[in-house]
């Protein structure tokens, strides 16, 4: 068995290991890091095929499960593979690094390899925030302009490493400035590192290495403030609010969040308005932002349910549309201590069905769609609203977006200077603004 495995590293190395074939951009060696974690290892032979796997065992419970999980998907994938038995085994084989950034972050890449009939290398990764006890998302710490600057920074390094193969439209694609194409990176002591499959920037795959330094003016690592947890028996009083019910009025609706930076930015113009607005939050999210949740009820805004995994609904069974909506109640209930009365399914797809499992809470969809999603931009989504907006609108956008911060920032004060009141839906409907037919 040793021996076979011996012959499986030859074999991978080239397309495996980092500190050979692949691009050293900053020409720094990427030897072995397993900076934290215990190493497990975890064999499996059978006629057809081989696994095995080296990760790490951290005892922290969110990166154990997460860990687990990716590796339980690929094995069910690989496993799930068609096996030629007179070749050579079909192999998959992990291996990780770990890095411990300073006592707040630490990230895990893992290295996954399969060669079955063909090669093909995988790379995940995770970094954890040990303040806030949940893993850091690329949207936590890189906004647009920061994406844009990142952009510019990984497309001048690789160019500088390799001027012949950095002309091709695969590389203006995977490089340009838009979160997925530098959503696998990890945090080091002094660098980030950011991971590109083969043929997308180059035809092998690559690594670039950028520095806090050179992002320090778009970027910090300390920027998120401290917020308390009010006890839930506190979040009761939410405030009393004069609404005119012969004044114009208009429901801003938040979906997809909540997001740190963006709907505490959202959050922050709204209580300087003495506005409100309602942000449809996903199930899967309410159990990292107890603290936003909490402020979005004691600030007068109102939660719906925007499921748990944002799945689109008519294409479940009754029993899942049911499970994704019951979650979501449950974990916006645990922080809340409320349920919301609302729901708008992921992208407004709705049927008998998913009207039933609703029960007695209404289905909410929109009157506007901001296209925020679209756009990217603050000015378009501003003026998109503002040239549609009439008494009982219901206002479409994300707060996953700069832009959509941005453009709330704009649009709270100028809706109420147009004559607007800002409400939640549930008062819209309450003062029979809605339009019918767009809440069931
Ligand atoms: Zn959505």
């Amino acid at each position: 068995m040793r021996k076979k495995r011996a012959f499986i590293i030859v074999l991978s190395a080239c397309l495996f290991c980092a500190c050979t074939k692949t691009s050293v951009i900053s020409g720094s060696h990427q030897s072995v890091h397993h900076e934290f974690g215990e190493s497990v290892h975890e064999k499996e032979y059978e006629d057809t095929y081989v696994m095995n796997l080296i990760y790490p065992k951290t005892n922290i419970k969110d990166v154990d499960e997460k860990i687990k999980q990716t590796l339980e998907s690929y094995k069910r994938d690989f496993t799930s593979q068609q096996f030629n038995s007179e070749t050579n085994r079909a192999e998959l084989n992990v291996d990780y690094q770990s890095y411990i950034k300073d006592d707040r972050y630490i990230s895990i890449k893992l290295d996954i390899f399969i060669n079955n009939r063909k090669q093909s290398e995988m790379i995940e990764t995770m970094i954890y925030d040990l303040k806030k006890e949940r893993f850091l998302a690329y949207e936590d710490l890189f906004d647009q302009a920061a994406t844009e600057k990142l952009s510019e920074i990984i497309q001048t390094k690789l160019k500088a490493q390799y001027p012949k193969e950095c002309s091709t439209k695969s590389f203006m694609i995977h490089t340009a400035a838009s979160a997925h194409n530098f959503d696998r990176f990890i945090l080091r002591k002094k660098e980030m590192v950011f991971y590109f499959d083969a043929h997308t920037v180059l035809d092998q795959s690559a690594y670039v290495e950028v520095s806090y330094e050179e992002m320090k003016d778009y970027i910090s690592m300390e920027q998120e403030e401290e917020s308390v947890v009010v006890p839930y028996q506190d979040v009761l009083n939410e405030p009393v609010k004069q609404i005119d019910k012969d004044k114009p009025m208009v429901a801003l609706t938040f979906d997809d969040g909540p997001t740190l930076k963006y709907t505490s930015a959202i959050l922050d113009c709204l209580k300087e308005h003495q506005a409100s607005a309602t942000f449809f939050v996903l199930g899967s999210r309410a159990d990292d932002f107890p603290q936003l949740l909490q402020r979005m009820i004691l600030e007068g805004n109102e939660i719906g349910n925007h499921t748990f995994s944002h799945k689109q609904l008519t294409t479940l069974s009754k029993a899942n549309i049911e499970e994704e909506i019951s979650a979501t109640q449950e974990s916006i209930y645990s922080v809340t201590n409320r349920y919301p009365k609302i729901i708008r399914p992921p992208y407004g797809s709705k049927n008998e069905t998913v009207l039933q499992c609703a029960q007695d809470k209404k289905i909410v969809t929109w009157t506007i769609d901001s296209e925020d999603w679209r756009s990217r931009n603050a000015e378009t989504i501003v003026n998109k609203v503002v040239k549609e907006i009439k008494d009982g609108d219901i206002i479409l956008m994300h707060d996953l977006y700069a832009s959509t911060a941005e453009a709330a920032i704009i649009l709270i004060p100028k809706l109420q200077e147009m004559g607007y009141q800002l409400v939640t839906i549930s008062e819209l409907y309450e003062y029979g603004k809605n339009d019918a037919g767009k809440i069931m």
